[in-house]
């Protein structure tokens, strides 16, 4: 199978595209001036159900639409293309909305580290036991989505991207750090690259020697998005990669692949059940993961289905993730209580095996913060969050439970307050009262 990627400049040759409305194919243009869209020929043609695109869920992970953007973005962009002012000048009123996007949520940035001093720029070590690397030639997808929580990784005129080449500097990191066990390969997606390009990475991890390191993930979208790449019948390169996965698990290392599926539809079709079953042959798990996506997947029928599918084909579900407040994240973003509701109705009745997943989930700054419950007080009838943070930069915080003031608007955590607020208010009016009685 050949690969035929879609971008801004041919998309309106995709056949399906002659039934489309213009003014929602001039909708992707004006969208994509601010956000990168990007499709290929096995989503077009294999995923999307084309007769009720407005809400099918492959088609909204795909093509862009007005609502991802703000209402007063849109109309600026819109009105730029219609005066048809220069392209240099879309671009800088297009950069000026992104960097109003929150490029880099979670501080992101802080969480790059440094080797002799010097920054490590494509290298992110939040946790103590886990180093992401984003290699330089894995930083695109073979399809972008919409919804996309590392868009500025793609956008090449923003000079926000985490990127290096220079394994040799990672390697050396980990070493560095015995407490690190795990390394990540993240992008992007690190699948886009050639099985010989991470040969030469995992090669080098391998000679290094590196004793405390006893896990490699590669997080992919390439299972659904293009699943050729583990399919040696209709791409030469795919026994390649297969026979690298096998390699790592053979040298002593563990393999997972973190691969994202949003919705059920992206793993009916036989390519992606023969991709899984080629990746498992050669001693690999998958786990899954996804955030919960208003207008995709924000049903529990949808999220059960998934795991029961997933369960099924022999992967691990892994996490529900909660939206990132990036991009066009108002688009998206589920409430929290909402969220909470969604995963405890999916969970009830689903399998226990699928009952591996950790949900919802933020990303958050600090770290991972779970939603575990929302809790009543019997004698007022307040209402708060239970949250704990599974994972956090400090490791001695993990898994502490406290509460947080029921905000049935709040999309993430830093919207609710914290309990220990009533308090402090209390406190403050009691110092305020002694002062003015003085
Ligand atoms: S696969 Fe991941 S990095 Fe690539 S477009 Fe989708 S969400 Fe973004």
């Amino acid at each position: 199978m050949k690969i035929t990627s879609y971008n801004i400049k041919n998309f309106r040759q995709i056949e399906y595209m002659k039934m489309l409305p213009e003014e929602v194919k001039q909708e992707i243009e004006i969208v994509s001036k601010v956000l990168p869209f990007k499709a290929n020929n096995y989503v077009v043609d294999y995923l999307i159900d084309w007769n009720n695109y407005e809400t099918d869920p492959c088609y909204i992970l795909t093509f862009p639409n007005r609502h991802m953007l703000r209402e007063e973005h849109y109309h600026k962009v819109e009105q730029a293309v219609k005066k048809g002012l220069p392209e240099d000048e879309i671009t800088r009123i297009a950069n000026k909305i992104r960097l109003s996007l929150n490029p880099h949520p979670a501080q992101q940035q802080s969480n790059i580290p440094k080797l002799d001093g010097e920054p490590l720029p494509g290298v992110q070590h939040k946790y103590q036991d886990i180093v992401l690397f984003f290699p330089t030639q894995g930083q695109t997808c073979h399809a972008n989505c919409t919804f996309c929580f590392r868009w500025p990784q793609f956008v090449k005129d923003l000079d926000l991207q985490f990127s290096m080449k220079e394994i040799d500097q990672v390697i050396e990191y980990i070493r560095q750090h015995d407490h690190v066990h795990e390394l990540l390969f993240t992008g992007g997606d690190p699948m886009i690259m050639s099985p010989r390009t991470i040969k030469k990475y995992i090669d080098k991890i391998f000679e290094a020697d590196l004793k405390n390191l006893k896990t490699i993930r590669f997080g992919t979208k390439s299972l659904t998005w293009w699943p050729f790449v583990f399919l040696p019948n209709y791409n030469e390169e795919a026994q390649e990669m297969l026979d690298l996965f096998k390699q790592i698990v053979d040298g002593g290392l563990h393999l997972s692949i973190m691969a994202h599926f949003n919705h059920y539809q992206e793993m009916g079709n036989e390519a992606v059940k023969e991709a899984v079953r080629n990746i498992k042959a050669t001693g690999a798990e998958i786990r899954t993961q996804s955030p919960l996506l208003k207008n995709i997947n924000a049903t529990p029928e949808i999220w059960s289905t998934m795991w029961e599918q997933q369960v099924h084909m022999g992967m691990v579900p892994y996490y529900m993730f909660i939206e990132r407040e990036t991009g066009p994240y108002e688009y998206f973003q589920v409430p929290l209580v909402e969220a909470y509701n969604i995963y405890t109705e999916a969970i009830k009745y689903s399998s226990s095996l699928a009952k591996t997943v950790t949900a919802p989930s933020m990303s958050a700054a600090k770290g991972k913060a779970q939603v575990m419950g929302i809790v009543e007080n019997p004698v007022t009838g307040d209402k708060y969050f239970n949250i704990q943070y599974i994972r956090h930069r400090d490791a001695s915080q993990t898994y502490k439970p406290f509460l947080m003031h029921f905000d049935e608007k709040a999309t993430w955590i830093d919207q609710l307050k914290p309990v220990m607020h009533k308090i402090q208010l209390l406190k403050k009016q009691r110092q305020d009262q002694y002062i003015s009685s003085r």
